[in-house]
């Protein structure tokens, strides 16, 4: 039996990047043998283990055909007969269908090489048609490679748009698509994913009301780049840029969704475009089963971002509101999380990255202002229950209007 590193570790390894997971392949084994070796065996699915020392992954070479719809439909075929170069060939981008023994002799006969040298994303073989999420994959490593220049191959575009029109992004589960979504959005250039994503067809089957805001105006005086999904893509751009986590980024991507839905008689101006867009944010947020801060972040910044930037003109008792909203009380790091999607929101215009946005300290203050009233000197004048609730907002109010009248901003 002969051993192979193989995808990823390969590729990062030829591009001087580093590795830091190692899958590996294993030629000419059956299961017993592994099993007698200590190897422990990873799921039921896949012929899969786990290296008894290392934890790294162990599968055996095997081929696929695919049966029918979805990510269940597909047969597996492994055993002593198949060929390293059979194994390889299932794989989605011939950057990934390297493999590499002991003395790093590489096996790449579908040119990996050549393709990383061109920096080029390009598929193995047509039976890369046969699992849609190869589309995103291809879209989240054009995420992460961009800045090396690599483009995707123009017949491996074409096949993602054949991949995209036949309708069979919809069978991929929530979990497998949001796996991908998640990770392509923390990658330094997330606003490439979603633009692979549009270029072949794919986001208007994933996410529509993304889609839908390329060609929407908006103001000038406020959008210099003028387009809703430019602002978008910009405004997560910014996102990476700043290293904000990926509650943020979610947000940023689905912050102006209402936009998408202003009649084209009011355009370019979007009359409680926060307040329509709650219904999209929630329906893309359910999904792909977003995780629950993912999806709080991102209504609450629909709703409210608007607020964020008009922070300075609010009264004090909209201020209040506002917080109370984000229960900045017990919820302060979700409230940080708000004020740097807002910031980002304003970065992402043409020409105003490195605007001054006074509005986050501002913020900020605000917040502790009304974190800082005591609950104590209340209780012991006697208030409970309902009253204790108005009279501590009473006192909150009260710190409010006396930072919005000292705050030198
Ligand atoms: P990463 O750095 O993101 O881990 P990777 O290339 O190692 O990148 P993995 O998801 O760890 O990606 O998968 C390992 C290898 O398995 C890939 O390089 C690829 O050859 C193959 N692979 C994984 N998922 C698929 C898929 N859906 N279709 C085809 N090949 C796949
Ligand atoms: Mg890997």
């Amino acid at each position: 039996m002969r051993t192979y590193k193989v995808g990823g570790a390969v590729r990062d390894r030829l591009l001087g990047k580093p590795v830091t997971d190692i899958d590996w392949v294993v030629v000419g084994a059956t299961t017993e043998e592994m099993l007698a070796k200590g190897f422990r065996p990873v799921g039921s699915d896949f012929p899969v283990f786990l290296h008894p020392k290392s934890g790294e992954e162990y599968a055996l070479a095997r081929t696929e055909r695919k049966s029918g719809r979805g990510y269940g439909g597909f047969t597996f075929h492994a055993s002593p007969e198949v060929t390293l170069e059979e194994d390889l060939i299932r794989r989605d981008l011939t950057i990934n269908a390297m493999a590499e023994d002991d003395q790093q002799n590489l096996t790449d006969p579908y040119h990996g090489q050549r393709d990383l040298e061109a920096r080029l994303l390009r598929h193995v073989s047509p039976a890369f048609a046969e699992d849609p999420l190869r589309v995103l994959r291809v879209a989240r490593f054009a995420a992460r490679y961009a800045a090396l220049g690599f483009t995707v191959a123009p017949e491996t575009l074409e096949l993602m748009r054949q991949l995209s029109e036949s309708g069979e992004l919809q069978a991929l589960t929530a979990e497998r698509s949001w796996k991908e979504i998640s990770r392509a959005l923390m990658e330094d250039q997330p606003q490439v994913f979603i633009e692979v994503l549009r270029a072949c067809g794919a986001l208007k089957e994933l996410m529509p009301e993304v889609d839908a805001l390329f060609g929407v105006p908006q103001p000038q005086a406020h959008h210099p780049e003028i387009d809703t999904g430019a602002h978008t893509l910009s405004v997560l751009e910014q996102a990476a840029r700043h290293k904000q986590p990926l509650t943020v980024r979610w947000a940023c991507l689905l912050h102006d969704l209402g936009k998408g839905l202003t009649p084209e008689e009011e355009w370019p101006r979007h009359i409680a475009h926060e307040f329509k867009g709650l219904k999209l944010i929630k329906a893309v947020n359910e999904r792909f089963k977003a995780p629950k801060d993912c999806q709080e972040l991102a209504l609450l910044v629909g709703e409210y971002h608007t607020h964020g930037h008009r922070a300075l003109e609010l009264k004090p008792s909209t201020l209040l509101e506002l917080l109370q909203s984000f229960d900045v009380y017990r919820r302060p790091q979700r409230f940080e999380e708000f004020i740097a999607a807002c910031e980002m929101d304003a970065r992402g215009r043409r020409g105003l990255e490195q605007r001054s946005y006074p509005q986050v300290d501002y913020l900020r203050g605000a917040a502790t202002a009304a974190r800082s009233v005591a609950v104590q000197p209340l209780l012991e004048k006697g208030f409970k229950g309902p009253e204790l609730g108005e009279a501590i907002k009473r006192e909150r109010l009260k710190a409010l209007k006396a930072y919005k009248e000292t705050a030198s901003f």
